[in-house]
């Protein structure tokens, strides 16, 4: 099975291409090279040369295609840029409603409170309406 394979560049489905994936694989959709760094299973950014294989010789360009012996795709290697949308969404509120104190806090809950009002107007109240 396959289709756990992203493309590390554009997220699109990896499927149809023989595996193990040849060393000039290319995602079909932007054409990304997919013997990379980027979509491999040893692939971290948090430890040296960004790569988990201690044996594996240290590869420079992260996503050129390599020749690397140890390369294993990794499923679901794509990475947006910019962090999760979950967090960047967090942060929002927090400097939306400049979250730092009890009464703050208060006046953030009933800005929710109406927040939530003016949604509820807008897209219809299915509760109000069944009561
Ligand atoms: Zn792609």
């Amino acid at each position: 099975m396959d289709t756990d394979l992203v493309c590390w560049k554009c997220g699109g489905p990896i499927h149809g291409l023989p595996m193990p994936l040849a060393r000039l694989a290319e995602c079909r959709l932007c054409h990304a090279e997919l013997h990379v760094c980027r979509l491999c299973e040893f692939y971290d950014r948090k430890v040296a040369d960004q790569c988990r294989e201690p044996v594996a010789d240290s590869v420079k360009e992260k996503e050129r295609a390599n020749f690397c012996g140890y390369f294993q795709p990794r499923p679901h290697a794509y990475m947006p840029a910019g962090g999760s949308q979950t967090q960047a969404a967090k942060a929002g509120l927090h400097a939306l409603f400049g979250i730092e104190s009890k009464q703050e806090n208060d006046k953030a809950i009933n800005a929710a409170d109406r927040l939530r009002r003016e949604l509820d107007q807008l897209f219809g109240d299915d509760r109000k309406n069944n009561n």
